[in-house]
């Protein structure tokens, strides 16, 4: 088992995003939405929203222009036959809902059996950040971090559990703070063998 501490010669880029320009239509949408919601976008505290809004906008959805699959693409020989699970836990990670755009909060655990190949284990947190900086439902989101592991890097069993909490929950509708939502999905061995999957999961703290 190896427990990962990221990879520290390719810490996160931090794109300068202050730089990108905003077109007029995108900054006149928010002031729609200003008003909508009952303040007025002219006014000083206001101004310079539109532009700060549509440049977050951007970051949170930076997903969009980054392929996951790339992150699995410089992968290494197995050294030394290693064949246990190899397990990043409790990776922190932000995303939005589709349904109210409301942030999504929460952390991931991931886990693979290696059959033939790894990969630098910071390259599973690049894979989750990479669909979480979409517009996401937690399950598609569990579903295809899991499904890119399997398809790229060919392993016996892949692991994904993330728990999260929905702004959308939290802070509108029923508004149920400190609830969080568990999605899991279980593929190769960690599925069809009951004393793999109870390792795992014993392992992300399950
Ligand atoms: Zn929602």
């Amino acid at each position: 088992m190896e427990i990962g501490h990221g990879d520290p010669e390719d810490g996160d880029i931090v794109e300068p995003m202050a730089k990108i320009p905003v077109p007029e239509e995108v900054a006149d949408a928010i002031r729609t939405l200003i008003r909508w919601s009952g303040d007025d976008p002219a006014r000083e505290g206001l101004i310079d929203t539109p532009q700060r809004v549509a440049r977050a906008w951007k970051e949170y959805c930076s997903g969009y222009g980054d392929d996951p699959a790339h992150h699995l693409s410089r992968i290494f020989e197995e050294v030394g036959g290693y064949d246990e699970i190899v397990l990043l836990k409790d990776i922190p990670f932000q995303s939005h809902c589709e349904h109210h755009m409301a942030p999504i909060i929460g952390k991931a655990s991931i886990a693979y059996l290696p059959s033939n190949w790894v990969v630098g284990i910071s390259k599973l947190a690049r894979v989750l950040h990479a669909y979480a900086r979409r517009l996401q439902i937690q399950e598609r989101l569990t579903a295809e971090v899991a499904n890119c592991i399997w398809e790229n890097l060919k392993p016996v069993g892949v692991a994904v559990v993330i728990e999260a909490s929905h702004a959308c929950m939290t802070a509108r509708g029923v508004r149920t703070p400190g609830v969080s939502m568990v999605t899991s999905r279980m593929m190769g061995v960690f599925r069809d063998d009951d004393r793999s999957r109870k390792e795992v999961l014993a392992l992300m703290g399950y």
